[in-house]
């Protein structure tokens, strides 16, 4: 079992499962009590000592379903294998349907395909103008830098080439992706992602971010990454010091359940918040890792005490071999239902379907809006009672009504 210890030592009030989800403990030494701490603590260590093979797997856990068992010995041909052993420490192995689990032990079900489902269901390669680079929205561009990570999201929307185990030969033309930037002067925001950028050496990352924020029109930088939550060791006060240089500069985490933010996590983000960036967080809802509204609350508010904005809950798209991660709408909207009026304002992230095929993020919310003319706007509130707004002038209809339509007495 992980070993596990409290922060302050203070157990929870019994049953109040949002309290005990809320404690910040450390992912422990667990698998590995005698490696030194100047190992341990090491970024290289934890990314040369990950879980990466079948073998290592059933060692480590001999609990592993005849479903694990068999997605895991696929895996290398799909989307690899990878955890490092901090957040290994996070599994709890007795528990067959562990949150942490499930995101990063590959199942058998991976190999289950629907019609519906893609490899790429976000449209990027349609919308790549040169290798490694999306430009989907007007003002902003998407740079994927690498196909590695610390360690691989079995639900992946980037699994056609994160990791390399399918063959998709991803090779990002950096002088090619600059120039491009450097040619279209309404790219105001770049992306940075991939793979985790974070990956890289300060050197290197340290060159790129140079040469992005010679070019003058980028006003804006921002880095995806999911290494606070995989490899906190990462975040060095060194790195925290080079980026720091590179204002304004915004970091996206991936957090998906509570039980990620540990006090290693939560120390990791404290050096990046203090080196004065700003942090957001973007969830998958997935089935039986965080499709249920404690446990999403609890996240969202452990969030905050991070200082990490919850910025999106996004439908789990429909990659090839997702259905059994995949949450339903319902239960989305079910989810943000619970949040909106029932916590801090700053807690509610914005819940979005990224449009199959490659339309891009469309907000989907439960509907406060009751119903809407000129005059009149009908709205609900969290606790349901319901108020008429009277519209300001110039209120128009929202869709333009045809010519035959008369607009219905409210009541
Ligand atoms: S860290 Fe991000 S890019 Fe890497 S496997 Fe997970 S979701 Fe995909």
């Amino acid at each position: 079992m992980n070993e596990t210890s409290s922060e302050n030592g203070e157990e929870p009030p019994s049953g109040d499962q949002l309290g005990s989800l809320k404690e910040f403990k450390s992912a422990g030494r667990g698998f590995w009590p005698d490696v030194p701490d100047a190992n341990w603590n090491h970024w290289r260590w934890q990314l040369k000592n990950r879980i990466t093979s079948l073998e290592q797997l059933q060692r480590l856990m001999p609990t592993l379903t005849p479903e694990e068992y068999a997605g895991t010995k696929l895996a290398n041909t799909r989307l690899a294998l990878a955890i490092t052993p901090y957040f290994f420490n996070l599994i709890d192995p007795a528990d067959e349907h562990c949150p942490i689990r499930r995101q990063v032990i590959p199942r058998v079900e991976e190999t289950h395909t629907a019609p519906w489902e893609m490899s790429d269901p976000c449209g990027e390669d349609s919308h790549s103008p040169v290798p490694g680079l999306v430009h989907r929205y007007p003002d902003r561009v998407l740079f994927l830098v690498t196909d590695r990570c610390a360690a691989y999201c079995r639900y992946c929307t980037r699994s056609r080439l994160v990791s390399n185990a399918s063959g998709y030969d991803f090779h990002p033309e950096f002088d090619r992706q600059i120039q491009y930037i450097r040619e279209h002067k309404e790219v105001r925001d770049v992306l940075l992602s991939g793979g985790d950028p974070l990956l890289f050496n300060d050197q290197k990352l340290e060159h790129l971010l140079d040469r992005l924020r010679a070019i003058r029109h980028v006003e804006f930088l921002r880095i995806g990454t999911r290494i606070p939550i995989f490899l906190p060791q990462r975040i060095t006060p060194e790195l925290c010091g080079m980026l720091k240089r590179f204002h304004p500069l915004f970091i996206s985490i991936h957090a998906n359940h509570p039980r990620e933010l540990t006090t290693e996590v939560r120390d990791a983000l404290a050096r990046l918040a203090d080196a004065g960036i700003p942090l957001g967080n973007q969830s998958v809802l997935l089935r039986q890792v965080n499709d249920d509204v404690t446990v999403m609350k609890a996240l969202v508010q452990k969030l905050l005490l991070c200082r990490v904005k919850p910025y999106y809950i996004y439908q789990c798209d429909l990659i090839s071999g997702s259905a059994h991660l995949r949450a339903s709408v319902r239960k989305g909207l079910e989810i943000m239902e619970s949040l909106r009026g029932h916590t801090t304002g700053y807690a509610v992230p914005q819940y979005v379907i990224d449009a199959p095929g490659g339309g891009g993020k469309v907000p989907v919310s439960p509907e406060y809006v009751l119903s809407r003319n000129a005059d009149r706007v009908v709205i609900r509130n969290f606790e349901g009672k319901v108020f008429e707004y009277v519209e300001a002038a110039g209120g128009m209809p929202r869709y333009k009504p045809s010519e035959n339509f008369t607009a219905p007495e409210l009541v």
